[in-house]
């Protein structure tokens, strides 16, 4: 849907707003110099002034063309995951138990650094998880079009049984189109009752495949280092199941997973691999802002000379913070990332201007 403002459009067609504006209400617009008119009015009111209009989408200036994929070149990735359920269900002692038990750095004694996303290794590959908290992150990121989630691990404690945030992230991840594995938590607890968890799943679609139904169940408890082993190996053969692949060959393409002001490091963001090889020194776009790779990290705080599909860094060299969700394109010159930015900070700048001066009007939402 293409539009400008009344005053915009008269300054382009070289006349005073006043002169625009009468011969609108003339056409029957009652308008005023902010009002924002769609393209087929504009170049109507054009042509009476004996000019022709040519829309020109900003928007499809934003947009980065991504390299093809050779099927040649893809490759199997781990799996994205996120963890849901309700609240103090377990999801935060569960990634923290993955995560101490699975790491890929051995080194004694390494300090963990929240970045929002992590990677573990077991012994049947690799997994990423998201730990932004919960439902948020999850439909922040869907509305902004970015599906990072390839999995959804479903968090139901026991002793508690399904409540209000159990059926919120089933119906997420419906509407996603992620696949659900469950986790039965706090199986340690005396008043544990897995089987009633089952059957309150049942009516929402989520059927134990010692049921007859199709969907993975497994008792865990995350206290106690219980059941995580065979949790994990369920992600892994449901992400074989997905085949999920990824060109490494390619520029790097992602999402912004988080991203803040480090006290020492300047902006920094978490960015999700999602194709192709991210190098140091890289120039990028990404959201409304362009940089150059200065640094990686992983959540160890470990440098990283480059990380491929599917993998988390946090990157340095922004000049500024982009929003979760907002896509990242490696580019061929920093020259031309700073390009995009721009066309993509004016883009931003005349949608929400036209959005303040009529909220009622459509706009494009995932705009890039
Ligand atoms: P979240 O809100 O879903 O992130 O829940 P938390 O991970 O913060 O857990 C809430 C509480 O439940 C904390 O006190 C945990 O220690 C406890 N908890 C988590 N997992 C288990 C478990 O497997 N068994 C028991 N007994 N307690 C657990
Ligand atoms: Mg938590």
């Amino acid at each position: 849907l293409e539009s400008i403002q009344v005053g915009e459009l008269a300054k382009k067609l070289n006349l005073k707003p006043g002169d625009v504006i009468g011969r609108l209400m003339k056409m029957g617009e009652m308008v005023t110099i902010n009002k924002v008119i769609d393209a087929e009015t504009a170049a109507l009111v054009a042509t009476e002034f004996g000019c022709e209009v040519r829309v020109v989408s900003l928007y499809d200036e934003t947009i980065i063309k991504e390299e093809e994929d050779l099927a040649e070149a893809m490759v199997r990735r781990p799996p994205v995951v996120t963890i849901m359920g309700h609240v103090d269900h377990g999801k935060t002692r569960l990634l923290d138990t993955i995560r101490s038990t699975n790491v890929i750095d051995t080194e004694a004694g390494a300090i963990t650094q929240h970045i929002g996303a992590y990677q573990v290794e077991t012994p049947q590959g690799r997994i990423t998880f998201l730990d932004t908290p919960g439902h948020e992150a999850f439909t922040a990121m869907r509305a902004r079009g970015a599906s990072v989630t390839d999995i959804v691990i479903l968090v139901v404690a026991a002793d508690d049984g399904v409540k209000e945030q159990t059926v919120e992230a089933i119906t997420h991840a419906k509407e996603a189109n992620v696949p659900i594995i469950v986790a039965v938590n706090k199986i340690d607890l005396p008043n544990a009752n897995p089987d009633k968890v089952k059957q309150a799943l049942v009516p929402h679609g989520l059927q134990p495949e010692d049921w007859g139904g199709t969907t993975v169940f497994c008792e865990i408890s995350a206290k106690n280092n219980i059941g995580i082993e065979h949790l994990l190996e369920m992600v892994l053969l449901q992400a074989e199941l997905l085949d999920l692949k990824a060109n490494p060959t390619v520029k790097a393409v992602g999402r912004v997973v988080e991203a803040r002001v480090d006290p020492g490091k300047g902006p920094v963001a978490t960015v999700l691999v999602q194709k192709g090889t991210l190098r140091e020194g890289d120039p990028f776009v990404v959201g409304v802002y362009s940089g150059r790779v200065r640094a990686m990290f992983d959540d160890f705080n470990h440098r990283l000379k480059e990380a491929g599909p599917a993998t988390p860094v946090e990157i340095t060299g922004l000049d500024g913070v982009p929003g979760s969700g907002d896509p990242f394109h490696v580019l061929e010159t920093e020259k031309e990332a700073r390009e995009f930015a721009s066309v993509r900070q004016h883009y931003k700048q005349i949608t929400e201007a036209s959005q303040r001066a009529q909220p009622s009007l459509r706009t494009l939402d995932n705009w890039m």
